[in-house]
C-alpha cells in the first residue's frame, strides 16, 4: 500500500529547529512501536513528504502556530511573520502527490501546525494544545485521505490489512 509519511519521522532533519522526530531512532518511541513502524515502512510504499520545506520554508525556520484554525486560516510565527500562505501551499502539494500517487492513507507527525492530524498549538506559544488539525492533515482529511499519527501505529497497521 502507498502510504504518505512526514519526512521527519523518517529521520530527515526537516523540522523548524534542524533536527527530526525519527520513530526508529527516536528515545521516546517503545521497541515495540519501532517494531510495527519498521514492518509497516519495509512491506509498504513509503513517500516521503515535508510540506513546509515542500512550500519552501527553509530548515531551520521559526517555529509558526496556527492563530486562526477556521477559513480564513493563519497561520504566523513567533516574531509575527505570516507564513500562512506557505502552510497552505504545503498542504496543496501534499494533496496534488497523493492524488498524482493515488495515496489513501498518510502517518503524520503529530502537534504539527502543518501534519497533526488531532492536537495542535493553540496559536499563543505558550504551550498549551487544542483540539484541532494542522493544515495539510486537514486537506487530506477533507478529501477522504486517512491520517494517522506517530501515536496510532497499530491503528495505522491495522487499517492497513484491512485495506
Ligand atoms: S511540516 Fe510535518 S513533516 Fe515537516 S517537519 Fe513539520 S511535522 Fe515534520
Amino acid at each position: 500500500m502507498k502510504i504518505l509519511v512526514s519526512s521527519c519521522l523518517l529521520g530527515e532533519d526537516v523540522r523548524y529547529d534542524g533536527k527530526n522526530s525519527s520513530i526508529a531512532m527516536g528515545s521516546s518511541f517503545t521497541f515495540s512501536a519501532k517494531e510495527i513502524f519498521m514492518d509497516i515502512l519495509c512491506t509498504n510504499e513509503v513517500y516521503s513528504f515535508c510540506p513546509e520545506v515542500s512550500a519552501g520554508l527553509g530548515t531551520p525556520r521559526e517555529a509558526a502556530e496556527i492563530v486562526s484554525i477556521e477559513k480564513p486560516f493563519k497561520v504566523m510565527t513567533q516574531n509575527n511573520e505570516d507564513v500562512t500562505i506557505p502552510f497552505l501551499v504545503g498542504a496543496k502539494q501534499a494533496l496534488d502527490l497523493c492524488n498524482e500517487e493515488e495515496i489513501t492513507v498518510a502517518l503524520l507527525k503529530s502537534k504539527s501546525p502543518s501534519c497533526s492530524n488531532k492536537m495542535i498549538y493553540d496559536g499563543t506559544f505558550s504551550g498549551n494544545l487544542i483540539e484541532a488539525q494542522g493544515l495539510t492533515a486537514r486537506l487530506l482529511s477533507e478529501n477522504g485521505i486517512t491520517v494517522f499519527n506517530e501515536t496510532q501505529l497499530s491503528e495505522l497497521k491495522k487499517f492497513i490489512k484491512t485495506a
